[in-house]
């Protein structure tokens, strides 16, 4: 079928280059034809809350990771382009593998999910036969496959918890969960992989520290769906900035304290992209990121390019092996079940 476009030309100024697909501008026009080609496609748009704010600005839903999973996994439309980051779009997959789930550029990773692969976790599972593995969501396919429970921020203590306490326990990937969990718990028997979101770098204790201290009638929104945020949540544990000041948010409930607040300032720690909804809901409030450089750059892979590509073009279209989203959606599925799992990163 040959796809005639009210918006000639468009295709022809799609190119790759560093960053992703660019060359396309985000104007009403090419708006209008997303929203025509999505129909065509029978398709729904969903993206992150980090996604650029055209991009939320275009799509059918904005949300978080497991609440976007949910939404495509009940959709009537049988293809979901999901914009995000690639292990979000195969967990949309795990749990819808009977539609097509495309992503606009399959090579939106997540330094996180990649700081441990298939291969390291069997060989840890290897030296470690009796342990459980506990993997925070944002993971592989591949690792959550391997993986007895997934994990959000929202539950991991509930799901540590959970298992005998006699029982070793392998946390991953991300350090600053595990820390944290590991002093809530109080858990002897954990082991944590050391692996971390580049982008969290940017909110270190310093950071918060000085942030705080400039803005001392400000409240502090740490949104801890988000490997870029553990650290914050960590630091917020350990006293870095005044307890009654700080409050540990899902991305609804962020949103709703945003209406709420008496404050006239906020300071958010997360990956800036939140920013844009917080802004819609409180117009009045000033949002401020506690580092303006925390933006994550695979997020922001998915440019307008790349978004009408996908729809032009029907890529890039993520696979999931049968078998293993079997397993993997096992390991989800125990995640759900177990406490408030809020809404994924
Ligand atoms: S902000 Fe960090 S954890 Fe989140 S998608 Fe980007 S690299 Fe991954």
């Amino acid at each position: 079928m040959t796809t005639t476009t009210l918006w000639e030309g468009s295709a022809s100024q799609i190119h790759d280059g560093p960053g992703g697909y660019n060359g396309v501008e985000a104007t009403p026009e090419w708006a209008a034809e997303i929203k025509r080609l999505a129909r065509e496609r029978g398709a729904t748009i969903l993206a992150h809350n980090y996604q650029l704010p055209a991009i939320q600005d275009v799509a059918d839903h904005v949300g978080d990771s497991l609440a976007l999973s949910r939404i495509a996994a009940e959709a009537p439309e049988d293809t979901i382009v999901f914009c995000g980051v690639h292990f979000m779009a195969e967990t949309a997959k795990i749990l819808s593998p009977s539609k097509t789930v495309l992503i606009p550029d399959e090579r939106a990773g997540c330094s996180l999910a990649d700081s441990i692969n298939a291969e390291q976790l069997r060989e840890w599972k290897a030296d470690n036969p009796n342990a459980l593995v506990v993997s925070y969501v944002n993971t592989t396919a591949e690792v959550k496959g391997l993986t007895d429970i997934c994990c959000t921020s929202s539950n991991a203590v509930d799901v540590v918890n959970s298992i005998d306490p006699d029982r070793e326990v392998l946390f991953l990937p991300d350090q600053f969960l595990g820390a944290h969990v590991k002093r809530v718990t109080g858990r002897t028997n954990m082991q944590i992989w050391a692996g971390e979101c580049h982008v969290h770098a940017g909110i270190n204790g310093d950071e918060l520290t000085a942030k705080s201290k400039a803005h001392p009638d400000a409240e502090l929104f740490v949104h801890p769906e988000c490997g870029c945020a553990t650290s914050a949540l960590y630091l917020a544990g350990e006293g870095a900035v005044p307890a009654d000041k700080v409050k540990i948010l899902s991305t609804g409930g962020m949103l709703d304290a945003a209406r709420v607040t008496k404050s006239k300032q906020v300071l958010v720690a997360t990956e800036i992209g939140m920013l844009h909804q917080l802004r819609k809901a409180a117009p009045d409030v000033d949002f401020q990121a506690v580092n303006d450089r925390a933006s994550c750059p695979y997020m922001k892979m998915i440019t307008p390019a790349a978004l009408l590509r996908c729809l032009l073009e029907g890529k890039d279209e993520v696979h999931v092996d049968l078998e293993m989203a079997k397993r993997a959606q096992k390991s989800v599925q125990r995640m759900i079940e177990i406490g408030n799992p809020g809404g994924g990163e």
